[in-house]
């Protein structure tokens, strides 16, 4: 796990560094210990030297903003390229509770650092308290697409996270999302996609439940994954995971073979899920496919669609899992002779594991068998349907399946005829913009099937 937002170099930390950092070298992958001025990130480089995992980032916070100006940017890229350690700049950003610095000046300490980090090619942190709007508007306006970054603490205002994941920003959560009241926070990691989710302490500050109160530390941050990983209903180790994955690629820390492999089989929870193919025959506007590699901490964009065989080896015992699952970052149907050899493998080995498809629904018109569920007979025990629309105009507008017209009333059949064969059928949805609740609901109805709805997690480019 990564605390990717301390201040270990703060003198809270006077007396007991060394422990500390020892601490964080056995129980951490990395800590990142945050500067806020030019002589306190002098300070942060100089104990990141003191760990082997401790690394360093250097910034100007709001608060100190009124000592600097722009005549101090050399100072600034001078001190960023004075030690390897360094893998950010900030925290910077926006602080107009109490107005410390002046707005004016804020803004323009802010812009000459987000100039220093397009230069030097790091990321930013971000700090923002009470101008969640004003962060917004700067972020599209300035940022452009170039920048990679984290909103670091972020304490749950919409308008910013949707700014933040358009700008294709990483979002940070610390103690604050573990404190009882604070709900509607923790409401907003449902709509953080999971490969922008970052863990942090901002220690010496905001230690999390049930340490709440005391002095915090990097190695606090497992409280606060731990509330999210039970929101999310996900394990612990898969925010670990997830969480630690997504700082080494945004700080450039080097992931391990481990973590760069291509996933054939994924563990989320006790369920196995198989990776067949990237391969699909919809193009949905909400979908991360092509713009990210990595989804639940693990890289799922194959380079090469492996043999049945090399499937069976990575699973080993299927008995272990709860469900095994063919879902990866393509349609498994475009797979379909090795889907079905390795669900009769898995059934002849546990026949009591339930497996499960998730599918576009379009198998008929991509495998062009009209026989297709009966050779699952005995093999699936479910489907999972991502519908996405309630009627063919939307279907056509959001999903945009390559078969073109015919293909809604194919998944239609689909549909249909798996219920009527046996199998257990889940319709689903994504809830991106536009999208109507009321009339799914009622096509579920029709269908005699359950539905869900997911919820829509922005990305860069999501528009186009
Ligand atoms: S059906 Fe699934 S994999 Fe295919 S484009 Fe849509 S969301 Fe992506």
């Amino acid at each position: 796990m990564i605390d990717t937002h301390a201040h270990i170099h703060f003198p809270q930390f006077d007396e007991d560094r060394e422990e500390v950092i020892k601490e964080c070298e056995e129980k951490l992958d990395a800590v990142i210990t945050v500067g806020c001025d030019l002589e306190d990130s002098k300070k942060a480089i100089e104990v990141a030297g003191q760990g082997r995992n401790i690394y360093a980032s250097v910034g100007i916070h709001p608060h100190e903003a009124k000592n600097y100006s722009e005549k101090d940017y050399e100072r600034l890229v001078e001190i960023v390229r004075s030690s390897s350690k360094v893998v950010a700049l900030g925290e910077m950003g926006l602080d107009f509770y109490r107005n410390i610095s002046p707005k004016e000046k804020q803004y323009e300490i802010f812009k000459m650092q987000v100039e220093a980090a397009r230069e030097l090619d790091l990321p930013v942190i971000i700090h923002t308290r009470n101008a969640a709007k004003e962060m917004a508007e700067f972020i599209k306006k300035e940022f452009k697409g170039e920048l990679k970054g984290v909103i670091h603490c972020f304490s749950g205002e919409k308008v910013l996270l949707e700014a933040a994941l358009d700008e294709g920003l990483y979002i940070s959560y610390a103690g604050p999302v573990t404190y009882p009241r604070n709900e509607e926070l923790r409401e907003t990691l449902r709509y953080v996609p999971s490969s922008r989710l970052l863990v942090e302490t901002d220690s010496p500050y905001l230690a999390p439940q049930p340490v709440r109160g005391r002095r915090n530390k990097p190695t606090y941050v497992a409280y606060t994954a731990k509330v999210i990983s039970e929101y999310l209903n996900l394990s612990f180790s898969d925010i670990d995971r997830i969480t630690t994955v997504n700082a080494k690629r945004l700080f450039g820390i080097p992931l391990t073979d481990e973590e760069k492999r291509e996933r054939l089989v994924y563990k989320v929870g006790n369920r196995l899920y198989i990776n067949l193919s990237t391969r699909c025959p919809c193009s949905c506007k909400f979908c991360f496919r092509g713009v990210e590699d990595y989804i639940l901490g693990y890289n799922l964009n194959l380079k090469r669609e492996p043999i049945a065989e090399e499937y069976m080896y990575r699973i080993k015992n299927p008995k272990v899992y709860d469900e095994i699952v063919f879902c990866g970052y393509g349609e498994p149907f475009e797979r379909f002779d090795d889907l079905t050899k390795i669900a009769k493998w898995i059934k002849k080995f546990s026949k009591d594991t339930p497996i499960r498809v998730d599918t576009c629904g379009l198998g008929y018109l991509i495998t062009g068998r009209e026989d297709l569920l009966d050779h699952l007979k005995g093999l699936v025990d479910s489907f999972s349907v991502s519908v996405n629309a309630s009627s063919p105009e939307e279907y056509y507008k959001v999903v945009r399946p390559s078969f073109g017209k015919g293909s809604w009333e194919s998944l239609l059949k689909f549909i249909k005829d798996a219920v009527s064969k046996g199998f257990k059928v889940t319709i689903t949805a994504v809830d991106y913009p536009g999208f109507n609740k009321d009339d799914f609901e009622k096509l579920a109805e029709t269908l005699g099937v359950p539905y869900r709805i997911r919820p829509y997690k922005r990305f860069r480019n999501w528009q186009s």
